[in-house]
């Protein structure tokens, strides 16, 4: 342990941030099938292979033409008749060329003739099987499709470092790629400790609580982007959490939770320290979550958050998820965070960071934040409740209604509300 550690001071959240996430390596590279893909980071440089659209093509369905063929642009023009000497449908390209006098019947999405520069919506027309007539002046170009005018070829199209999303998915198909190279998902291994615990598949004990924090750490790990690997419970005892530890060895991350505070059956610190880890024992100057471990076990980096169900899905939120993103390759850590009308009433010692529960809403077409309700740390409903943490600093000892607060959007629901 530091010797800033053994003192009783608090560290702040940033500190703790700015330890972990030097020590949290980029895991390596690893080619997957595209759909695979999906929320992972690109490792390569996306280069376009080809343009698009690869060649002009018809943005309507109706005529290929040559524009100097057309009705004059004058207020009131002379109706032409041209000469329909073809029909191209998409995937299929026309074996003549536009000539003068001429027209080429033309789907959406086929090749323009060589020849015409100029297509006219079927609408704008008065078609019979051979013949055209176009009664309007239409621009050069009008209803055609460039070459290139999405994407030109050689150019970048999705820089390494970029999280896939579909968006980047149809680019990665219309590119040609069935296999992207990525960054790995971190394996998170999670773990739970206390002798009050029984899982899920365990037979039912009146006098127990079930093993939640391992179920919403598992699921935290995959919203991430992790894999997590779910090691169940230990008991209160340093040879039952020593064998299970020892589980995680394969493992990038491991978070442990309970087991962290001063009481007697309180062994996490202990069997960490013993198995030789380098821990940082953290009073953390947040509100929940208080005692944090952290440290690497050889390459597995290893955190030991508060049982509490709400500490430890805020602990996990704050330092656990800005290191699967830095290891899967992210470069944005922290979630998109918003200014919001706090409409409480709320105090607080200006000693701790409070993150409360907090549904944010658009009320009036302003983002505005009310709290959840009890903010107890076991009250694990108000995670339930909650669209957003509301961040309140250190300092902050009184808000009132109408203050302006600072939010960390936890989801992209956000409820519209009009008076
Ligand atoms: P601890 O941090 O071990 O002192 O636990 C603090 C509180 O969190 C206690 O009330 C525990 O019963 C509860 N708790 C600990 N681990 C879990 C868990 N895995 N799931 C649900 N509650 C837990
Ligand atoms: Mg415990």
């Amino acid at each position: 342990m530091t010797s800033k550690d053994m003192d009783n001071s608090f560290t702040s959240l940033v500190e703790a941030q700015r330890i972990i996430l030097e020590t949290c390596p980029v895991l390596g590279k690893e080619k997957v099938g595209i759909l695979d893909s999906l929320g992972r980071t690109l490792a390569e440089n996306l280069i376009a292979k080809r343009a698009n659209p690869p060649w002009n093509n018809s943005a309507m369905d109706g005529f290929a033409v040559r524009n100097s063929d057309l009705p004059t642009d004058q207020a009131d023009p002379e109706p032409v008749i041209l000469n329909v000497i073809e029909e191209v449908p998409a995937g299929r390209s026309a074996t003549r060329a536009v000539g003068h006098g001429e027209a080429i019947r033309i789907m959406t999405g086929a090749p323009v003739p060589s020849g015409a520069d100029t297509v006219i919506k079927i609408e704008d027309t008065e078609p019979t099987k051979t013949h055209v007539k176009v009664f309007s002046h239409v621009k050069t170009g009008s209803h055609i499709r460039k070459q290139g005018e999405d994407i030109a070829k050689d150019e970048c199209l999705i820089p390494r470092g970029a999280k896939i999303r579909s968006a980047e998915i149809g680019i990665l198909a219309m590119m040609g790629k069935p296999l992207v190279l990525t960054h790995q998902r971190p394996r998170v291994a999670i773990l739970s400790t206390g002798d009050e615990l029984m899982d899920l598949d365990d037979q039912f004990d009146e006098d127990k609580i079930t093993n939640s924090n391992g179920y919403a750490f598992a699921a935290q790990t995959r919203e991430a982007g992790g894999t997590p690997i779910v090691l169940g419970i230990s008991k209160d005892r340093p040879e039952d959490l020593k064998e299970k530890i020892s589980e995680a060895a394969n493992a990038d991350i491991l978070v442990i939770s309970g087991g962290v505070s001063m009481g007697d059956y309180d062994f996490t610190k202990i069997v960490l320290n013993e198995i030789g880890m380098n821990i940082h024992a953290w009073k953390l100057a947040i509100k929940p979550g208080q005692p944090v471990t952290f440290g690497t076990i050889r390459r597995t980096l290893c955190f030991g958050l508060p049982g509490n169900p709400v500490s430890s899905m805020i602990t996990f939120e704050q330092l656990v998820r800005p290191a699967i993103l830095k290891m899967s390759g992210q470069t944005n850590l922290f979630r998109l965070t918003m200014h919001a009308t706090f409409q409480e009433t709320f105090s607080k010692r200006p000693d701790r960071r409070h993150f409360l529960r907090g549904i944010v809403h658009i009320e009036n077409g302003v983002p505005t934040v009310k709290t959840t309700g009890n903010q107890g740390s076991g009250i694990l409903t108000s995670m339930l409740k909650a669209n957003a943490l509301i961040d309140i600093p250190e300092s902050v000892e009184q808000l009132n209604p109408g203050d302006m607060v600072s939010v960390q959007m936890l989801s992209e629901h956000v409820p519209a509300i009009s008076n």
